[in-house]
Order: C-alpha cells, then structure tokens, then sequence
C-alpha cells in the first residue's frame, strides 16, 4: 500500500470541492456555448454567469456589479494597481508592505518603471502595517495604498478597516489583496472601507485560472486585456463560464462553511502548535498578531528548512518554506526578512496550512513524527 498523502499546503492551492466540481461540470459537458452568442444555447449562460457574480458578491458583501472575473489572484492585483495609478496626469505616490505576495511587488514595480514612486512600508516583527506609521507617510500626491488582508506566509492579519478609513479620510485609493482571507475570515466591503479587493479561485476550492477583483462603485478602473466588451467592457476574453459558475459556487460555500471551518481549523492549528512549542528552539513566527485559522509559520532552530520538508515529504506530508512561487529559491523568505528575523532563522522556518480536508489523525500524525525529524536534523549540524 502506498504512504497516504496528508497535505499540510492549503495557502498554497486546494482541491476542486465535490459541490464546485458538480455545479461546474455541466458547463464544460452539456452546456458550452459562448455567452456572447445571439442564440439562446449560448446566451442562456448569461443567467449562470450573473448567479456566480452575486454568489462572490455575498461573500464579501458586494453589489454583483462591483464584480470583475479574471483568471487568478495575481491578474486581480495588477488590474487594481494599474486602474488606482494609471490615470492621466493622476498622483502615482503608492505605498505598499514589503512583505506583500509577488503578484502586489512586482506589479508595484512595474508601475514605478512607468513612473510611479513606491515607497515601501516596514512590518512590525508581529508583521502587521501599523496604522499609525501609515496615516504618517502620506503625501498630497498618493494614489494608493495596497496592504494585503492577510499573509500567505504567516497568516498575520493586518488592520484592514482601519487602514482603509486612514485611506478614505485622506481621498486616497485602496486596495486589499484578499486571495489567503475570503472564505477564511469575514470580509464585508459596506462596513470595510476598500476600494479594490482581489480574490482567487484556487484558494477557495474551486480551480486554478479563475480570479475575482472587487471593484468598487466610482472607483477608476483600467482594463488589463482589451478585446471584445466582456464583463461589461473590463475584461475582454471569451467568460470562462464553467470555472465562474465554479468560483460562485466555492464563494458560497465558503461563506456557510466559515463559522463552523474557523472554529474547527483553529482549534487544530493550536493543538498542533501547542504540541511542536513542547519541542525545544521552536518558535511561531506572528503569533502576537490575529491571525487565519489555518496557518501556522514555525521556526526550528538549527534546521534547514528545505531539509525538514524533504524528510516530510519522506513521512508523506507535503509543507512548504514559504510561497508556493519562490519554492527552490534558495534566499530567506522576504515576509520573514520584513519581520526582522535574521537570515539563519527565517532559513530555519516551515509554514504549515490546514484545510477542509485536514483531519485530527493527520494532525497527529504530523505531531508524532516531528521529534525524530528535528533531532535527526539537529545532530546533522555540526
Ligand atoms: N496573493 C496572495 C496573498 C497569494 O497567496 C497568492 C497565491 O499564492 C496570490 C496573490 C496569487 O494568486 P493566483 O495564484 O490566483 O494568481
């Protein structure tokens, strides 16, 4: 018999839920018509696709006209970086963390290639943006100001609401990146104050190539891929109508599910931190801030990160060093780096994400092979 796969990596994908898979599959089997088409075979998918826009509408308190789909988290991001910036003659003063997601830095950097300033935050060592330092670097030409909801990394929640009101006294735009936070904590744009939100479909339960972008009512918008008028002019493309009605139907359940899934994940993330804290030099990187249910970043001093998660992989439980798209780089995790922690330690730490499926025998498993991974690695440091 094979080693049974207990996977500890839902911040760096999920599965296809059974009920996303079944709401989906009829619009790749029987109905695949083009939503643009005169005919009704086709243009009947409209009703599907505006059902799927009120479901991720809901879930994060939305009217489904302030709901863009893209094809991932990262397109979700440029287009609102791009839409607050980009405006003619327009301020291009932005301010972002240091220890945002790719999708945020790089896009950041290519709007300062396009003349834009980017000056970057620093992260307290628990990891979150202080509102006080914030409301303090704004200037009369800001246009932005990007803080992601909560940390791929370490799961830190940052202050959002907060942040967004500093943003709304001072008229300057907004925007969350919320792709590790929907479906995880409640997210309600009335009472929240931003202006764009990005949101993506693998992190939710439904598939890869399927993203969200709240756009708020009034807020400047910039199309990324021009084209034919889809989705009301703001992204051209032929809808995607099976992984949209995917998406909806994943924000739904997410949104029944999140009471009951926080309370679950929580108590056993804690039980397992609880466990591996017994173990000496073990230390959990942003524990003093709120953070997701299901994350946990651990440092094991003396341990090569990268070595730990190969004899995890040996034990069958796949883990990972921080984000999913700088696996193999050998250089310190940047979110860890932004939290003061030095280089040894930030090499030193593994993050751990629970999901819909993670049971309390995979958490025990995880627990009982712990020790002897740690002190075998430990006696291999000279
Ligand atoms: N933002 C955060 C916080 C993420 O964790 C990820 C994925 O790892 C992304 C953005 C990118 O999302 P996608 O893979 O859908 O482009």
């Amino acid at each position: 018999m094979g080693l049974t796969v207990r996977y500890f990596d839902y911040n760096a994908t999920t599965p296809v839920a059974p009920e996303v898979f079944d709401a989906m599959a009829p619009f790749l089997r029987e109905s695949w018509g083009n939503p643009s088409s005169i005919y009704a075979f086709g243009h009947r998918l409209v009703d599907a696709i505006e059902r799927a826009r009120e479901q991720v509408a809901q879930l994060i308190g939305a009217q489904p006209g302030e709901i863009v789909f893209t094809s991932c988290g990262t397109e979700s991001s440029n287009t609102a970086l791009m839409s607050a910036v980009l405006q003619d003659q327009g301020p291009r003063h932005c301010l972002m963390p240091t220890v945002e997601h790719a999708a945020n830095l790089e896009t950041a950097k290519r709007l300062e290639q396009r003349g834009a300033e980017v000056e970057w935050i620093g992260v307290g060592r628990d990891g979150q943006v202080s509102v006080d330092s914030l409301s303090g670097l704004f200037r009369s030409d800001t246009a932005l100001v990007s803080v992601m909801w909560a940390n791929n990394e370490t799961g830190v929640i940052s202050p959002i609401a907060e942040l967004g009101s500093r943003c709304r006294d001072r008229g300057v735009r907004f925007h969350s990146d919320a792709v590790q936070a929907a479906g995880k904590v409640p997210i309600d744009v009335t009472s929240c104050p931003v202006d764009y939100l990005s949101l993506s479909g693998h992190k939710l339960y439904a598939p890869k190539g399927i993203g969200a972008l709240f756009v708020r009512e009034g807020a400047p918008f910039h199309s990324l891929i021009v084209g034919g008028g889809q989705e009301k002019g703001r992204r051209a493309g032929t809808q995607n109508v099976a992984f949209m009605v995917a998406l909806g139907r994943a924000a739904e359940l997410a949104g029944d599910m999140l009471e009951a899934e926080s309370f679950r994940l929580t108590a056993m993330r804690d039980r397992l931190e609880g466990s591996l804290l017994e173990l000496p030099g073990v230390r959990v990187n942003g524990r003093e801030a709120p953070r997701l249910p299901n994350t946990s970043n651990l440092v094991f001093e003396g341990v090569e990160s990268e070595a730990l998660l190969l004899l995890l992989e040996r034990e069958g439980i796949c883990a990972s060093s921080g984000s999913a798209c700088s696996t193999g780089s050998l250089e310190p995790s940047h979110v860890l780096v932004g939290m003061g922690l030095d280089r040894l330690t930030a090499l030193s730490s593994i993050r751990l994400s629970l999901g819909r499926m993670t049971k309390e025998e995979d958490v025990d498993h995880l627990i009982s092979v712990m020790p002897r991974l740690i002190s075998r690695l430990r006696g291999a440091i000279p």
